[in-house]
């Protein structure tokens, strides 16, 4: 996924905080110990995002692969358009979603990852379902070239906006009996729950951190961009770092770098440096665009429109409704945390949550990215426009583009409808008297 979200490295030229400069060297480090795996011996999990079970494959010592981390990698380092054609010509239609593509292209051209360096292949593929069957597709496309393991953990979609005892009985239930099992095969070692325990304790004062980060935003101005900037900051709680120290260490150092420039007043840094004024508070539903996404951030930028809050930071795990990773309950919090990800809630449910970040942050108006590739994002995104609108009393923009397809991604039109909703804003204002 999405989702999600989940850029492990900044834009070219982009200015970088000392917490930006840390993520980095995690992310360094995690990729040259997977490029060392073959000699080293250490397992991998190819795995996703949403409903990732990092602290489960640590306890283990597995280094988890991102596929779709890979392929927006590959969409910020100009890449994916010639991965994509190379899985089109091998006929992926041009409807399959641009994030499989881009990282069959990428498989089929020596599976070299966002740092210059050969993946291994996967010891297993360790498929969490949360909300999207692309995932499935995506995996059986895998399990043909790699011929490995697969473990399938189905997590039930949360149709009536609730976790029901049977749903995490049913999750916990295959992680013993499938998920585990798998693991120790690969590992040859036997699943050890105290180390599982430790893992989640860091996970949860990581996720405090990063909850703290994204709801500085309630302030005005806002000292973070809760959509691009969000980006850097989601990444390694996200992906390959939640429940280790380092993720600790890099929250309370993002956290403390906030807390300056909330103190100081200050907005969000963007990669043109700091930003102007704040003029419009906006939130953002849908994932962004890679292949344009400098040019995508200053559309807003320039504009002096900050995103306050958005559902694409919420894509590896909604932290900000009160969910932790818990200790003390392993298997059933890492079951509420794939049960509870946002491409596996009910329409009703991110109606609710748009509606509340609206309210809650202070917000002009919100925006709609719908991506062409991703159905468990766009599907149903013109009925959250209305719905969100009259509840909440304030305008919705739409904007139509891709994830990691520049065919998708048309600059001017993008640009003149950014600058009608932000007339309107200003317009509305302006008529309120504000
Ligand atoms: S369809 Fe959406 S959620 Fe599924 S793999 Fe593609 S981007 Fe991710």
């Amino acid at each position: 996924m999405s989702s999600a979200g989940q850029s492990q490295a900044a834009p070219p030229e982009a200015r970088k905080d000392l917490s930006q400069v840390r993520q980095k060297e995690m992310i360094a480090r995690h990729f040259d110990r997977l490029a060392a795996a073959p000699e080293t011996g250490e397992k991998c999990a190819y795995t996703f995002v949403p409903g990732n079970l990092s602290e489960l494959l640590a306890s283990f010592g597995v280094l988890p692969v991102l596929p779709e981390i890979n392929s927006l990698q590959s969409a910020m380092r100009g890449k994916s358009a010639e991965y994509i054609s190379i899985a089109e010509k091998l006929g992926h239609s041009e409807d399959v979603c641009t994030y499989v593509k881009s990282d069959i292209g990428m498989l089929k051209s020596g599976n070299v990852g966002p740092t210059g360096q050969r993946l291994p292949s996967p010891d297993l593929l360790l498929l969490s379902y949360t909300g999207c069957f692309t995932f499935m597709k995506w995996f059986e496309l895998l399990r043909e070239e790699y011929h490995c393991p697969v473990a399938m953990l189905h997590v039930p979609y949360q149709a009536d906006g609730r976790i029901t005892d049977a749903m995490r009985k049913y999750v916990v239930d295959q992680l013993r009996s499938k998920v585990i099992p798998a693991l120790e095969a690969i590992t040859g070692r036997a699943y050890d729950e105290d180390r599982l325990r430790a893992c989640l304790t860091l996970s949860a004062q990581a996720e405090d951190d990063l909850v703290w980060v994204l709801q500085s935003a309630r302030n005005v101005p806002s000292p973070i961009d809760a959509y691009f900037g969000a980006v850097y900051y989601v990444g390694p709680i996200f992906s390959s770092f939640r429940g280790s120290q380092d993720a600790v260490d890099y929250y309370r150092e993002l956290r403390a770098e906030i807390a300056v420039r909330l103190r100081l007043g200050q907005g969000p840094v963007t990669p043109e440096g700091e930003m102007g004024q704040e003029r419009f508070r906006v939130v953002v539903e849908g994932p962004p665009n890679w292949t344009s996404f400098r040019e995508f951030w200053k559309m807003f930028s320039d504009e002096g429109a900050v995103a306050v809050a958005s559902t694409y930071a919420k894509v590896g795990g909604v932290y900000d409704l009160g969910f932790r990773h818990d200790p003390e309950r392993p298997l059933e919090s890492l079951a509420e945390y794939c049960l509870g990800c946002y491409t596996n809630l009910s329409l009703p449910s991110r109606i609710d949550l748009l509606t509340r970040y609206l309210r809650e942050y202070q917000a002009d108006g919100f925006l709609i990215n719908s991506v062409k590739s991703c159905n468990s994002f766009s599907a149903g995104q013109l009925h959250i426009l209305r719905e969100v609108e009259s509840r909440s009393g304030r305008p919705g923009g739409f904007i139509e583009s891709d994830l990691v397809d520049p065919r998708y991604f048309s600059a001017a039109n993008i640009k003149n409808r950014l600058e009608s909703y932000f007339q309107m804003l200003d317009q509305k204002r302006a008529g309120a008297g504000r």
